[in-house]
């Protein structure tokens, strides 16, 4: 669904990404782990085009992302493009992000309704069905501040359902919860990993990245360090970086 070649990204002079690769095919999820500030959400920020980025190819579904321009100053080319492939990456954050003057069931209508122009009926049902699939079918007519830390983050879950995406991109969606409540969002994360979804996933939660994954990425400052089946990468570690990340953070 989704492959980045050899993408470089700066801010200014900091060179956040150096050459990174990465491909997400159909079904697979691929995590995304490495210490604070290696570049994992700015590489998820690049896969749905909500950075830019200096050189390097993105393909989506292998169609190529047009650019013009080069350097600081290569911005995509075609905006039906960027729209298209946007919607098809949906994101979660780690702060769940709703609106707070709308309901629930509202939230998770909203992009389907505004950008895709879908009819609100049948984008309705489809809330529904999505709401009920994350667990929190009666807190429809509910407003976000009435929801805890995990319903909330699964009714942000459920919106991004609701756009019909071919991939998920997810930047840490379980770091702002306590512990009881980050299960619930692992719970709902492992469902869709088994019916086969395209997500990527960035997290410090280990234990669920060993779990979903097909594939784990290490970036250390902006490179892939290390990189492999989830059994191999936390199981025989091949770089002293990653061991010494792993006994850190496990
Ligand atoms: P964390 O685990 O803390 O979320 P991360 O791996 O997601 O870290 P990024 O957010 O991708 O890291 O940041 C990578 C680097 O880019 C950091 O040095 C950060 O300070 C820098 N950076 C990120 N966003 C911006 C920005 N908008 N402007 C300037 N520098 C930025
Ligand atoms: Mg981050």
């Amino acid at each position: 669904v989704i492959e980045i070649r050899d993408l470089h990204k700066a801010y200014g002079q900091l060179e956040v990404l150096k050459g990174v690769d990465l491909r997400a095919p159909k079904g697979n999820v691929i995590s995304l782990i490495g210490s604070s500030g290696s570049g994992k959400s700015t590489l998820l920020r690049c896969c749905n085009l909500l950075e830019d980025s200096q050189q390097g190819e993105i393909l989506f579904e292998g169609e190529a992302v047009h650019w013009k321009g080069t350097g600081l100053n290569r911005h995509p080319a075609d905006k039906a493009q960027v729209l298209r492939i946007r919607t098809n990456l949906s994101m979660v954050f780690q702060q769940f992000n709703l609106w707070s003057h709308l309901t629930i069931l509202q939230n998770v209508m909203e992009a389907p309704v505004t950008v895709l122009k879908r009819d609100p009926k049948e984008v309705e049902e489809k809330a529904r069905h999505y709401l009920a699939k994350v667990g929190i079918a009666d807190k429809a007519d509910a407003w976000p501040a009435m929801l805890s830390g995990g319903q909330q983050q699964r009714a942000a879950i459920a919106r991004a359902l609701c756009m019909e995406p071919r991939a998920l991109l997810f930047d840490e969606p379980t770091s702002a919860l306590d512990p009881e409540l980050e299960q619930e969002v692992v719970k709902v994360i492992k469902a869709l990993a088994e019916e086969g979804r395209t997500m990527i996933i960035v997290t410090h939660d280990m234990k669920m990245a060993n779990d979903v994954s097909d594939h784990v990425i290490f970036l250390h400052q902006g490179r892939i360090e290390e990189q492999g089946a989830p059994a191999d990468l936390f199981g025989n570690p091949q770089t002293e970086r990653l061991r010494g990340f792993l006994s850190a953070t496990m």
